[in-house]
C-alpha cells in the first residue's frame, strides 16, 4: 500500500463523522510526506522541535505541522513562527512561554491542554483539576497570544479496547463539561485530540474531531 492509499482509506472510514486526519510523520524522511503532500494532504504531526523545524524548511509553506509530542519551553521558540496546533501543553509555565513566542512572531498561537488519562505513569499531561486551576489563574489570563481551542488525550497502551473506550469517553465527557463551564474569551473547545493507528476509528465514535496516525500510514518505525 502506498502512503496516499493509506491516507484515503483511513480518509474514508472517517467519512461522516467530525473528525480530522493528522498523518504522524515522525521519524519519516521528508520524501515520505512530500508523497502524502503531492497527492494533497496537508496536515502532519511531529512529535519533536528539531525534526518538525527542519522538515517545515525543506517542504512547502501551506503544509499545516501539529506539534504532538512534549514541548520543552527552551524550544518554543523554532516552532514559533510556523505552527498550526499544540496538542501536548502541560503546564501555565510552558503557556507562558509559548506567548512568549508567539508575541514575538506577531501571532495568536491555538494550543490544546494534554489530559492524563491513560493507567500509565509514563505519560505527560494535566489531571482535570490542574487543568481547570490552570483556565481559571490569574496568570492564563494575562496570556493574549494564545488561544486554547480543545483538548489532547492519549489512551493507556494496552489491548483492552473496553479500558481505552472508557477513557476517550472520560476525556469527552471533561471536554464537554469545561465547553460548558468555562467562560473565557480565548478558550474555545473546540478540538479534542484523541486516537491513534490502533484506535482512531473508537475515538471518533467517541466523539474526536482530530485523530493522530503514524504507522498505519507511514508504516513501522
Ligand atoms: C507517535 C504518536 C502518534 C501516532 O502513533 P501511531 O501508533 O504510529 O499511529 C500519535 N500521538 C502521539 C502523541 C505520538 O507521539
Amino acid at each position: 500500500m502506498s502512503i496516499a492509499q493509506n491516507i484515503a482509506d483511513i480518509e474514508k472510514t472517517l467519512e461522516g463523522t467530525s473528525c480530522r486526519l493528522i498523518a504522524v510523520s515522525k521519524t519519516k524522511p521528508a520524501s515520505a510526506i512530500a508523497e502524502a503532500y503531492e497527492a494533497g494532504f496537508r496536515r502532519f504531526g511531529e512529535n519533536k522541535v528539531q525534526e518538525m523545524a527542519d522538515k517545515y524548511e525543506e517542504l512547502p509553506k501551506d503544509i499545516e505541522w501539529h506539534l504532538i509530542g512534549h514541548l520543552q519551553s527552551n524550544k518554543v521558540k523554532y516552532i514559533a513562527p510556523f505552527v498550526s496546533l499544540i496538542h501536548s501543553v502541560d503546564s501555565l509555565k510552558l503557556l507562558a512561554e509559548i506567548n512568549k513566542q508567539a508575541a514575538k512572531a506577531g501571532r495568536q498561537i491555538p494550543c490544546l491542554l494534554q489530559i492524563f488519562i491513560a493507567q500509565e505513569e509514563t505519560k505527560f499531561g494535566l489531571s482535570e483539576t490542574e487543568a481547570i486551576d490552570l483556565l481559571q489563574s490569574a496568570e492564563f489570563d494575562t496570556l493574549e497570544n494564545i488561544r486554547i481551542v480543545g483538548l489532547m488525550g492519549m489512551a493507556s497502551n494496552t489491548d483492552n479496547n473496553a479500558q481505552i473506550r472508557q477513557e476517550f469517553k472520560g476525556l469527552k465527557q471533561f471536554f464537554d463539561r469545561l465547553a460548558q463551564t468555562i467562560q473565557h474569551p480565548r478558550v474555545q473547545m473546540q478540538e479534542l485530540s484523541m486516537g491513534m493507528s490502533g484506535d482512531y476509528l473508537m475515538a471518533a465514535q467517541e466523539g474526536s474531531t482530530l485523530v493522530r496516525v503514524g504507522s498505519a500510514i507511514f508504516g513501522h518505525r
